[in-house]
């Protein structure tokens, strides 16, 4: 294994700063309550630098088994016990994701190349709310009555589902594995988590808190490993996996939905997004390129929600995209664990490779305005995967690069004349994650996001996420929604009881 020299100052610069704990150099699983050595190893690479930093396990089907196996076991008490004897389990969870905030911090950077100062805004509170959020919710909502004329009652009875595969993407890894982990336990679901192959030492963490926590053994497991063939297939093909919440690629999900079958499992299904974002004449330009500049380069593009496509009206298309560009022109990107970086890396070469396979569509067949190159960074970061900010324009609605999800830092700018022509091209992709709508006249911001074909609008802003509204995508975004009461429909098993009062 490399020497994983910036991963262990990593690991002293918090140890100086009093942290009792030591990150493996070799990530385990995390099975029945017991941190279980792998067998066979791949490398972990710090996407800013191309190091191997640590090493993590392949799980296949004795390690996929064994997890199943324990989340069973497990389930057989978790889901008697009422929600409100599950939730200090959950809020002790909660606190110490919270107690090591700094640490994951540093790790998901090194996990995903993120800037460390993305991390600092809200991230750790938003895991720990996750969890603590359905932990509440579990206990303070109970369920429904329907009484009939005729002399019947109706109530509604909620249970456990059973063991769920929690199956996420390298983006938000943390974020996103509690976003499921929340649900899935304080339902009383026992849950096995797949991470990304790219992202293995936040989850590990992760599983280290609900060790620390006091989690029954067996309620929540970590196996890490690939998709296909792998890890991640195992579990969607196992048997005794009842459900499955999947975040990632819609081409992934349809696989996944295809492997399931046989066992008809339920599932939920996040997945990709290409949204659009609306800048009309009568926005504030000035917060409008804000919100842009946020909602094109945070987590360096790499986001489901990311506002990839601009729709911007013509009478200030000229005037936004000079603000835009100048922008984007003075983004601090390089090294992520310095906290003045504005952007961080891509999460790998091949991804690199694949946004870079866009930008060169973009150079033949329309204009980049800024970006489009490498930038030049000092070592260690000149090996990392890094893609200055880019911005495009010169484009057709039909062209790949405004059809399909890059994933990286690149928007694609599209000029309009009308509230109509706008709508149309918004929903114009097979996707329908989100879009995004900038005006300051009221009436244009409600008749647009009625018009829009997707899970979430925001006007004026973007990746505000309230935990009690329904989260999802619609068209190829998705199935389902989560969140507040709608992850009731998903996480638990539902009966009506009819009785007769007479
Ligand atoms: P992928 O679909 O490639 O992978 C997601 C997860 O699925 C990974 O853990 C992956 O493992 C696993 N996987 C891959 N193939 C299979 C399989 N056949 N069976 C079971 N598991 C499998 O997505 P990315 O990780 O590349 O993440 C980016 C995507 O996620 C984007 O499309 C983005 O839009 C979407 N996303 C959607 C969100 C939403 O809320 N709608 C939020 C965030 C991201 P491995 O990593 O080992 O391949």
């Amino acid at each position: 294994m490399v020497e994983p020299k910036l991963y262990k100052e990593t690991v002293d610069r918090l140890k100086a700063l009093g942290f009792p704990l030591e990150l493996p150099l070799e990530v385990t699983h995390y099975i029945g309550g017991e941190f279980v050595r792998g067998e066979n190893f791949f490398p972990v690479v710090y996407p800013a630098t191309g190091e191997v930093i640590a090493t993590a396990p392949e799980g296949r089907e004795k390690e996929v088994d064994l997890a199943v196996a324990a989340a069973k076991e497990a389930f057989a008490k978790w889901s008697k016990m009422p929600p409100s004897q599950r939730r200090p389990y959950l809020r002790r969870f909660a606190e110490k994701i919270r107690e090591w905030r700094p640490l994951f911090e540093v790790v998901e950077t090194l996990d995903v190349g993120r800037p460390i100062h993305e991390n600092r805004l809200g991230y750790v509170d938003r895991m720990a709310n996750n969890i603590e959020f359905f932990a509440d919710f579990a206990v303070t909502h109970g369920s429904e009555a329907y009484p009939m004329e005729n002399g019947y009652i109706n109530y509604v009875l909620r249970f456990p589902v059973g063991v769920a595969a929690l199956i996420t993407p390298w983006n938000m890894p943390t974020m996103l594995a509690t976003w499921k982990i929340g649900p899935t336990l304080a339902f009383g679901n026992t849950a096995i988590l797949k991470p990304a192959e790219f992202t293995p030492l936040g989850a590990w963490l992760l599983a280290k808190a609900a060790h620390e926590a006091g989690l029954p053994p067996g309620v929540f497991n970590v196996v890490h490993g690939f998709g296909p063939n792998s890890a991640g297939e195992f579990l969607t093909r196992h048997p005794d996996v009842r459900l499955i919440s999947f975040t990632g690629e819609t081409a992934t999900g349809k696989v996944i939905i295809k492997n399931g079958a046989d066992t008809l499992k339920r599932f939920s299904m996040e997945l990709g997004g290409k949204a659009p974002n609306l800048i009309f004449e009568s926005a504030d330009l000035d917060r409008a390129v804000e919100v842009t500049m946020r909602a094109s380069f945070f987590n360096q593009g790499e986001v489901c929600l990311a506002g990839s496509r601009l729709l911007v009206q013509r009478s200030v298309y000229r005037a936004f995209l000079d603000k835009l560009v100048a922008a984007a022109k003075a983004l601090k990107v390089g090294d992520p664990l310095d906290p003045e970086t504005r952007m961080g890396a891509l999460i790998a070469q091949e991804h690199l490779e694949k946004v870079m396979s866009y930008v060169e569509i973009a150079r033949k067949t329309a204009t980049i305005l800024t970006g489009g190159r490498r930038p030049e960074l000092p070592h260690p970061f000149d090996k990392g995967y890094f893609l200055e900010p880019t911005v495009v324009v010169d484009v057709k609605p039909s062209d790949k690069v405004c059809q399909e999800e890059i994933f990286g830092p690149m928007v694609v700018v599209m000029p309009f004349d009308t509230e109509e022509e706008a709508i149309e091209l918004a929903n114009n992709t097979p996707y329908g994650l989100n879009a995004i709508v900038q005006t300051r006249d009221v009436g244009q911001a409600v008749r647009v996001s009625e018009a829009l074909e997707v899970g979430t609008v925001w006007v004026n802003d973007w990746f505000v996420r309230d935990l009690r509204v329904p989260f999802g995508g619609a068209k190829q975004s998705g199935i389902g929604r989560e969140g507040g009461h709608y992850g009731y429909e998903f996480y638990y098993e539902i009966k009506n009881v009819c009785i007769a009062n007479k």
